[in-house]
This record gives C-alpha cells, structure tokens and sequence, in this order.
C-alpha cells in the first residue's frame, strides 16, 4: 500500500509556486503602505513642531506675544529682514532652537522624520504677519516625496 503520509514533490512545488506569487504581490503593497504611513508621521511631526512653535510664538517673550522680529532674534538670527508684507526668516533648523523653545516639547525628545530616525530634523520658517504672531511654516530636512 502506498504511504499516503506528507507531501509529494508535485505538492511541494505548487505551495512553493502560490507562496513565490503571493510574495511578488505581498512585498510591493507591504512597502507602499510603509512608505505611507512614515509620510503620515512626518506630516504628524510638522504639525507637532508647528504647534510648539505657535505656542512659543504666544508666550515665549517674556509671558508676551513674539513680533516677528523678536521671534527671529529668538532663534538667534541677529538681523532679522524689516517687518513688512513678505518677509520671511529662517529656515531655523533645529541645532538653533533654544532651550526655552525646546520646553514646548512635552517629552524631551524631538520628533524626527521617519525615513531618517537618526537625522531627520525638521526647520522653521516665520512669515510676517502685520499685527500679530509670524506665520509658521516647517519643513522636513530629510528628502522624500509628499513633504
Ligand atoms: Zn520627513
């Protein structure tokens, strides 16, 4: 009688085959929602960053809203642009936020771009706005699609 226990080769090779297929399909999805998911981290973080600033930008000179002079000088650019329509200062990138900025981070480490947890810093720019706190606009400084 014939052993009818494990598998034939014919078997073996097909479940070999259907696996080889599915991981054709699997690997490139798997890689795309990666890719799409550390884009959304990276637009998270901006936003992280983005709120720090606005909320250093309301408070952070002396208990006073920042001008947008005042708000460069405090990232340490010593002659920031004239204050009119147009002007923008920065990028600061994050080597020259301050300490005080820094505090706005509730915990002590800073958010870094997902496709480059070691360096991935991110960088501030402020637009003048007439009478009220500069405009905020940060950046990634780590290259990739959909910024
Ligand atoms: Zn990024």
């Amino acid at each position: 009688m014939r052993n009818k226990k494990g598998f034939t080769l014919v078997e073996l090779m097909v479940v070999v085959a259907v696996v080889g297929v599915l991981a054709t399909v699997a690997v490139p999805i798997y890689s795309s929602v990666t890719k799409r998911a550390k884009e959304k981290i990276c637009d998270t973080n901006r936003l992280l960053v983005e709120s720090a600033v606005i909320a250093y930008l309301e408070v952070g000179n002396n208990g006073k809203p920042h001008t947008f002079t005042s708000a460069a000088r405090s990232f340490g650019m010593e002659n920031p642009p004239k204050e009119k329509e147009g002007a923008s200062a920065g990028p600061f990138t994050e080597d020259v936020w301050t300490e005080d900025f820094k505090t706005n981070f509730k915990n002590e480490k800073l958010p870094r771009c997902p496709f480059d947890e070691e360096n991935g810093k991110y960088a501030v720019t402020l637009h003048y706005r007439a009478n009220t706190t500069p405009a905020v606009e940060v950046t990634c400084e780590t290259e990739h699609e959909n910024k």
